[in-house]
């Protein structure tokens, strides 16, 4: 039978507690992939993965969990990027505070989740890196400045680290979700909501677990095996 060959692979999810790394999460535990994930709070923890509470903006804690991944699952294969926050507000109303947090997490937070394991996926000769970037960071949206330049930087930072990385055999890709039903969502108005769905071709939200296999296939070593520098849409047509 064909499979996406994740099977005793380790993979890291940051933010796998809630959303769509709760999703991701559950997903690479029914391929049989050695997930371990992260999480900040204590809130909808999960059972039969690696569960390391750290923050991402913490460079030297999540240097401790790339070692404690290491020492309880074996190398690892994956990281999959998804910690992020969006702290959203009209831009002359947008608080350095609000700017730093959102940059912080969704920025340097992938720099310091990635740093301590590429040069281990370079001398293996194997990795794939999933970062999850937003429809924002693409087409920009109102209230979003800060949140949209993070999710930007994401896909340059992809892109740029997917050309470094590919003489090594490690791939470098993104998704960008459109509008899906997590927390996240939970600020947004239901006007505004409804002008949202309006906008989409499917007119609905995606659900976490149609972002979940879209980075499956990306972490795969056999379905995405020639794929690397991407940006995966996964938007229901809602597109730029
Ligand atoms: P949620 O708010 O549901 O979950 C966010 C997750 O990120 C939580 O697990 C949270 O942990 C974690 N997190 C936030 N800050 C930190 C931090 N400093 N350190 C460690 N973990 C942290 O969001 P979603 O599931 O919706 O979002 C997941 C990703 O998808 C984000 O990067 C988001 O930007 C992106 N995205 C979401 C879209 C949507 O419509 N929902 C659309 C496009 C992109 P904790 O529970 O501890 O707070």
């Amino acid at each position: 039978m064909a499979s996406l060959q994740l099977e005793d692979k380790v993979v890291l999810v940051t933010g796998g507690n809630r959303g769509i790394g709760a999703a991701i999460v559950a997903l690479l535990k029914e391929l049989g992939t050695k997930v371990a994930y992260t999480h900040r709070s204590d809130s909808d923890r999960q059972h039969g993965a690696l569960a390391i509470p750290a923050d991402v903006t913490d460079k030297a804690a999540m240097e401790a969990v790339a070692e404690q991944v290491e020492q309880k699952l074996g190398p690892i294969y994956g990281i999959v990027a998804n910690a992020g926050i969006n702290r959203d507000n009209f831009f002359p109303k947008l608080t350095p505070a609000d700017w730093d947090a959102v940059i912080d997490t969704n920025l340097k937070g992938v720099y310091n989740t990635l740093m301590p394991v590429i040069p281990k996926m370079y001398e293996r000769g194997e990795g794939s890196v999933v970062c999850i970037t937003s429809i924002s960071g693409e087409r920009g949206n109102i209230g979003q400045t800060n949140y949209a330049a993070s999710k930007a930087a994401l896909i340059g930072l992809s892109k740029s680290l997917a050309f470094e990385a590919a003489r090594y055999g490690v791939r470098v890709n993104s998704v960008a979700p459109g509008f899906i039903e997590t927390d996240m969502l939970k600020s947004v108005s239901g006007k505004v909501k409804e002008r949202i769905v309006s906008e989409i071709p499917f007119r609905r939200f995606g659900k976490p677990e149609e972002v979940a296999w879209a980075v499956a296939f990306l972490l795969s070593p056999i379905a995405s095996s020639y794929i690397t520098g991407t940006v995966v849409r996964v938007n229901g047509a809602h597109h730029t």
